[in-house]
């Protein structure tokens, strides 16, 4: 077992759930969220932080919209969010992820921290200031995470954390939060 501060951790998948009542409980332990815009680098980063291929990476948006959760070495749960800003979802679906999202972050005594994963090229877009907005407004603990930086035209953000999963940029830190 590594039982280094900021390496790697066992890693097991608990499971993929549509809707917040089904989660699973874990009382003391602490649960940390990832969400963010389709391709922003969310499956990538995961994996990065835990140092395993738990969730997938791929090129096609808008398959994973199920809540997947994974625990860390018995000492911390994390939920991989669906994803959002697809092109081709109806208003419907939209609100309905909303709910839940939202049902999630308002419900879940477990989440200790939301990371909102921000496209370091591109900045914070509409679609993210819905979830910025209620965050703040519920005062949800969160912390911003820019991704990609290592790509051509990122820019340096001075209000979250620069990453890239790519060349392993700022993993330590993301870390650090999650770990103590
Ligand atoms: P998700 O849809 O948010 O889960 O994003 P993925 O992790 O599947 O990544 C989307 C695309 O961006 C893939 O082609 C990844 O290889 C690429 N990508 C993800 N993270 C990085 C990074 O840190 N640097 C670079 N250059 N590309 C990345």
């Amino acid at each position: 077992m590594n039982n280094s501060r900021s390496g790697p951790r066992p890693v097991k998948f608990v499971g993929s759930f549509q809707c917040v009542v089904d989660l699973p409980r874990h009382g003391a332990v602490w649960e940390f969220a990832f969400i963010g815009r389709s391709n922003v680098g969310k499956s990538s980063l995961i994996n990065a932080v835990v140092g395993a291929n738990v969730a997938r990476v791929s090129n096609t948006p808008g398959r994973t919209q199920t809540l997947n959760l994974f625990n860390i070495d018995d000492r911390v749960w994390i939920m991989d969010l669906p994803g959002y800003g697809y092109a081709r979802v109806s208003k419907d679906d939209q609100v309905r992820w909303l709910e839940r999202l939202e049902e999630y972050l308002t419900n879940r005594n477990e989440l200790k921290m939301l990371f909102i994963l921000i496209d370091s090229r591109h900045g914070i877009k509409e679609s993210d200031k819905v979830i910025l907005d209620f965050v703040r407004e519920e005062n949800i603990p969160h912390t911003l995470i820019y991704t990609k930086c290592d790509k051509k035209g990122a820019c340096k953000f001075e209000d979250g954390i620069m990453t890239s999963a790519e060349k392993g940029t700022g993993i330590d830190n993301i870390r650090a939060l999650i770990y103590g």
